[in-house]
């Protein structure tokens, strides 16, 4: 398929993807036997199933705007191309992470993949479903300490870098999604914000008032727009990742680009740390104690497969023009490598908080909201869990600093759950 950008629907696609290789040599020839189904629950794009005789397959499409809110947002198709190429490289660094690439057309925009068929799901899903799943945190720290080592001046050569900086730095209207969603509409009135009103209307109006947050988003906001330190995933929160019990797989980098290591860790834990405060919101069929103290428990672990990882990618894999190895193991200094290796930690450690708390905000003031608290029918019973989880939002940002473990942040968000007087 070339030519000029259409978009398909349920009905066409058959007949216009009918020729293409990648798509019949996976799920059958015979096109007219194909069962389609546009399953995208996502804000941007379209997302088709496509059935055939011999297999099923994923087609996910761009549109020129922003699918949630229509022609009004115009959104560039080339967030396709920058999708393509952060999956083909997130596969070249943590294989078998993301779904299989089979084709991709940039003129439609589209990315033939593979179909994670069910019992996948969306592993925002299983948490607001209450479920337990045994694999994430390691195969999610795993991803991240990967892909974010190995898109690096740790790891790259310089030039390759340098080419691939250039590469995502086009992707200007994604990040600047980010820019304004994250950091900036949360702490003023913007526009296309919401909250649940009136319940958090005060709180909402102390935030706004708040100096030292406010600085502290917009620190936030300079380091991601400036420290262009590996190639991000970009959006790596609950409803990024799809799971079985089994498998955990990391889809839609439509906003990759290259920024510091501790925003995608940073997204990545302040979304366990919603679906924690949000269980209260959940408990129709029983109590989520465990819940609680599993969703924390994966924090903890994500972070400490994190670490390993990295740390392990450091003292094997450390190629790049960073930290050379001339200038400390191979001159038997390896204190100086691991001490180099702890600051890096540390700062990741330090920036990740402050992500993680400006993304808590923007979830609940923004325009992009989730359904762990969104499926709360009870309004007074939403806000509350929304409440406790703005000022543990507030507490971390603001505090990065003088937080010194993954336990520290466990046992204050415990403490702020555990709270009646929000
Ligand atoms: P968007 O960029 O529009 O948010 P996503 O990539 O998040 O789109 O996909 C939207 C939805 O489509 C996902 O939540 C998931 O349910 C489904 N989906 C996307 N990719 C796959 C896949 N490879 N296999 C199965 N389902 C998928
Ligand atoms: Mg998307």
């Amino acid at each position: 398929m070339t030519g000029k950008f259409e978009a398909l629907s349920v009905e066409t696609l058959p007949k216009r993807l009918g020729g293409t290789a990648a798509l019949t040599d996976r799920i059958g020839k015979d096109a007219r036997s194909w069962k389609v189904r546009e399953v995208g629950d996502g804000n941007l794009n379209l997302v088709f199933i496509v059935e055939g005789d011999d297999g099923a397959a994923v087609v996910k499409q761009a549109l020129p705007y922003v699918r949630l809110v229509g022609d009004s947002w115009p959104l560039p198709l080339k967030r396709s191309f920058f999708e393509y190429h952060a999956l083909t490289r997130q596969q070249a660094r943590a294989p078998g992470s993301v779904p299989a690439i089979y084709h991709f057309d940039e003129t439609q925009a589209l990315i033939v993949m593979e179909y994670l068929a069910p019992p996948h799901v969306i592993l925002r899903r299983a948490l607001i479903d209450g479920r337990e799943l045994p694999n994430i945190a390691r195969d999610i720290g795993l991803f991240m300490a990967r892909t974010l080592f190995r898109g690096s001046d740790l790891s790259m050569v310089a030039k390759d870098r340098k080419a691939d900086l250039a590469l995502f730095a086009d992707n200007v209207e994604l990040c600047d999604i980010t820019e304004n969603l994250v950091f900036s509409d949360p702490y003023f009135d913007a526009k296309m914000n919401r909250h649940t009103s009136p319940q958090l209307d005060g709180l909402v109006a102390e935030l706004r008032a708040d100096r030292d947050l406010k600085v502290e988003a917009q620190r936030l906001k300079h380091l991601f727009a400036a420290n262009a330190e590996t190639l991000l995933h970009g959006d790596l929160h609950s409803g990024s990742i799809m799971v079985t019990d089994a498998e955990t797989r990391m889809i839609d980098p439509e906003f990759a680009f290259y920024g510091p290591i501790a925003f995608d860790v940073g997204m990545l834990l302040a979304n366990f740390w919603m679906a924690f405060f949000s269980q209260r919101g959940h408990e129709e069929n029983g109590n989520r104690d465990s819940m609680r103290a599993y969703l924390l428990d994966v924090t903890a672990e994500t972070w400490a497969t994190f670490r390993a990882e990295f740390s392990l990618l450091w003292r094997t894999e450390r190629t790049g023009m960073l930290y050379q190895r001339s200038l400390f193991e191979d001159q038997g200094d390896r204190l100086g490598s691991e001490q180099a290796l702890d600051h890096m930690l540390h700062s990741i450690w330090d920036d990740l908080l402050g992500f993680a708390g400006i993304e808590v905000h923007r979830r609940i003031l923004g325009l992009a909201h989730n359904a762990d608290f969104e499926t709360i029918a009870d309004q007074d019973l939403r806000a509350t869990c929304e409440a406790k989880a703005l000022k543990f939002g507030r507490h971390i940002a603001v505090n990065r600093r003088q937080i010194h473990g993954i336990n520290e942040v466990n046992t204050l968000a415990a403490l702020i759950e555990q709270e009646t007087r929000i």
